[in-house]
């Protein structure tokens, strides 16, 4: 098993924040999952599990042993008509997947191309972008009870998956390494086109409806709304759209009559949390290294240098405004260690 000491993380989280791992573990299968656990050594150390780093704040130094999930593999299970599941170690990276997909000539998972991170992390947070989720393609999942030593399979509905949530953000919290998902894709897609300008895209570019161009479209629109990581850091959106009561919406549309707005069901509408967050005057604040993205409010951004905490103080300030002026409360979607 390959390990690491005193280590840099900042080539291990997506916001690039510069903070020491006192242990990292590189986790390439099951069985060394096992070993971690269940080894005298190691048992008492707290752990931290990694998938890319891409849904997380560091905010200071690590003295957890850090789990760096490495298990690989992509496998077809078998094929019933036009229904193919297919089962992918938690280590692959989530976008090399979906390439696989599109080489493979499976749909399903076109809408959610370019999301980065890996695939064990994807149920965690049921990750979703231009109207697909996960828990749409999602038939099972493997994971690692560490309670028992014994690896638990979970179907759909064991998951409970929910916008940006799922058991393992609830209930299941710490308690489960996800150690691989199978996914159902299809051979025969039903396209959605509908959400962030793909069909414009598509018309724009003169191109018919099939998965590489969704997916092409997908990355393009990506690639000009968020900031890359690469060269800003960030972690895509750091707080979730909130989920409101129907009379609280109605009390806010009297006042705000542009609120941007999306119906969950009878009783429920969610809101734009960017559109909060600029209403407040927050777009493009900018404190030294750290600040909110000049185009995508969501989205907070370290510039180079930027401190975790300073990230997660302006988070708060985000926080406490949004509450004074709206009376609601913005949750983070961003994990804080
Ligand atoms: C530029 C950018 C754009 C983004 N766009 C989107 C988007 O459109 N939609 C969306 O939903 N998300 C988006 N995200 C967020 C992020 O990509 C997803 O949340 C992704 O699934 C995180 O994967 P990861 O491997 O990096 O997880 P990490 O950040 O490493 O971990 C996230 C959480 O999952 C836990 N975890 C990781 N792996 C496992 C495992 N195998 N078993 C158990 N727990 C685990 C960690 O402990 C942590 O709590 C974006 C992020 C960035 C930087």
């Amino acid at each position: 098993m390959q390990t690491k000491k005193n280590i840099s993380l900042k080539s291990y989280n997506t916001f690039g924040i510069e903070v020491k791992g006192q242990l990292l573990i590189n986790i390439t299968s099951e069985k060394e999952l096992k070993q971690v656990y269940q080894s005298n050594e190691l048992m008492a150390l707290p752990k931290l599990v990694l998938g890319g780093g891409s849904n997380i704040l560091f905010t200071k130094n690590q003295r957890k042993a850090i789990l760096k999930i490495n298990i690989k593999g992509i496998d077809v299970l078998d094929q019933k008509d036009h229904e193919v599941r297919v089962k992918v170690g938690a280590g692959e990276i989530w976008h090399q997947f979906v390439l696989w997909c599109l080489d493979h000539n499976l749909g399903g998972v076109e809408n959610l191309s370019l999301i980065p991170g890996t695939v064990g992390a994807a149920p965690i947070q049921n990750i979703g972008a231009y109207g697909v989720e996960l828990k749409d393609i999602f038939d099972s999942l493997e994971a690692y009870e560490i309670r028992s030593g014994k690896v638990r399979f979970f179907d759909k509905e064991q998951c409970q998956f929910d916008y940006r949530d799922s058991f393992f953000k609830g209930p299941g919290k710490d308690q489960y390494v996800i150690t691989s998902v199978t996914f159902k894709l299809t051979t025969k897609p039903r396209f959605d086109v509908s959400y962030g300008g793909i069909q414009q895209r598509l018309n724009d570019q003169g191109l018919q409806i099939n998965i590489h161009n969704i997916s092409e479209s997908v990355i393009h629109i990506r690639q000009t709304k968020l900031p890359d990581p690469i060269k800003i850091g960030n972690a895509g959106s750091f707080f979730k759209n909130p989920i409101i009561e129907k009379p609280l919406y109605d009390a806010l549309k009297l006042i705000h009559k542009d609120l941007p707005h999306y119906p969950v069901d009878s009783k429920n509408i969610k809101i734009s949390a960017a559109w909060l967050i600029e209403q407040c005057g927050w777009k493009g604040k900018r404190n030294d290294q750290i600040g909110v993205h000049e185009r995508q409010p969501l989205v907070l951004v370290n510039y180079g240098g930027g401190k975790g905490r300073d990230i997660l103080k302006l988070s708060e300030k985000i926080q406490v405004s949004i509450q004074k002026k709206f009376g609601i409360d913005l949750m983070t979607e961003v994990c804080i260690f």
